[in-house]
């Protein structure tokens, strides 16, 4: 009840984005190893994900439109563990009552598939039809219904573009799962799933940025931190390229940014800004777990030793090559 509290409901769906994120979340937590990801017109009209992880079991399909306040993560600390990233309980719900909503889904124990379709709130009877292992999610027309929400939607241009921005983030987040892009019928990103890093990077960043960098491995009792640096070569004009992930979570942590920032001063032009790619394994009991899950700024216990830990890779790993 407590954590539930804690966790302030409220819209999860702001934009074709908000919906994005949450179905993949959805497949990560179905424990997925391939992806696919699809949008037209900028995710206002049609968003599609589809995955081949666990599936939903014909007689619970209806349920999980349903608001569960039991959800998969137990207590606020769980929030911070890698093992799930549902929350709310209400991802599903919430798109439902916003978006036209078709789901098919089949789990490896099903002989056949189950398809069910949910508009505004009306169902459609549950259908038994052939599909692969796995879950495809449709949402069409978002805000079809609530047209004053509607109106704060930007241009498919800039939606699509935060989608492609969110994607990004995942598949740098996840290296293990095998993640496909299509905007408009293209094809944006498409990464291996073979746990390469590297590849993602150079995948998104492309060849400039991946030729440039320094790996950093650190670990001390509760923490670990690994991943890429890149040389202050490739040092960008604004903190986009500052990327880091808390448990397999894009959230960002000012002693983080301040500790990456303060070791690279020595190397870097003022207003400059480092290209980061760094994977923390944090001990939950070391996050301060009062902060909104939503919001994506995190606290630490002892946000001091963090900041020496960071500090300490960022420029050893600045210090031992020739840059
Ligand atoms: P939460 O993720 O917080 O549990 P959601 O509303 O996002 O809540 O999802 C509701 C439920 O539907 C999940 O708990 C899960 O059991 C099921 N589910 C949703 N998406 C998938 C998927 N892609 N694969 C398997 N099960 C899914
Ligand atoms: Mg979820």
């Amino acid at each position: 009840q407590n954590t539930i509290n804690k966790i302030a409901a409220g819209e999860v769906i702001e934009r074709p984005a908000s919906v994005v994120k949450e179905l993949l979340e959805n497949a990560i937590d179905a424990r997925a190893t391939a992806v696919t990801v699809e949008i037209k017109e900028g995710g206002t009209t049609f968003i599609r994900v589809t995955d081949n992880g666990c599936g939903i079991p014909r007689e619970e399909v209806p349920l999980a439109f349903l608001r569960h306040s039991t959800s998969k993560i137990k207590s606020v600390e769980d929030l911070f563990t890698i093992s799930s990233l549902g929350f709310r309980g209400e991802a599903l719900a919430s798109i439902a009552s916003v978006c036209q909503v078709e789901l098919i889904t089949k789990t490896s124990e099903a002989l056949t598939g189950s398809r069910y379709s949910i508009e505004g709130g009306m169902e459609r009877p549950l259908e038994e039809i052939g599909a692969p292992e796995g879950t495809t999610f449709i949402a069409r027309n978002l805000f079809f219904n609530t047209p004053a929400r509607k109106k704060f939607l930007k241009t498919p241009m800039t939606e699509g573009s935060h989608v492609a921005e969110l994607v990004e983030k995942i598949a740098l987040s996840h290296p293990e799962i095998s993640i496909r892009f299509i905007q408009n019928n293209q094809n944006k990103l498409h990464t291996s799933g073979n746990h390469n890093l590297k590849d993602i990077v150079y995948t998104v960043f492309g060849r400039e940025i991946a030729a440039n960098l320094l790996a950093v491995e650190a670990k001390k009792q509760d923490i670990a931190i690994s991943g890429f640096i890149g040389k202050p070569v490739i040092a960008r004009g604004n903190r986009n390229y500052e990327n880091y992930f808390i448990n397999g979570r894009y959230i960002r942590s000012s002693i983080i940014s301040k500790a990456i920032e303060e070791a690279y001063k020595p190397f870097m032009m003022q207003h400059k800004y480092p290209f980061t790619m760094l994977h923390f394994t944090i001990e939950p009991e070391l996050l301060d777990v009062n902060v909104h899950p939503t919001k994506m700024e995190l606290r630490f216990r002892d946000g001091e030793m963090v900041y020496r830990m960071v500090y300490d890779a960022v420029s050893g790993a600045l210090a031992h090559k020739e840059l």
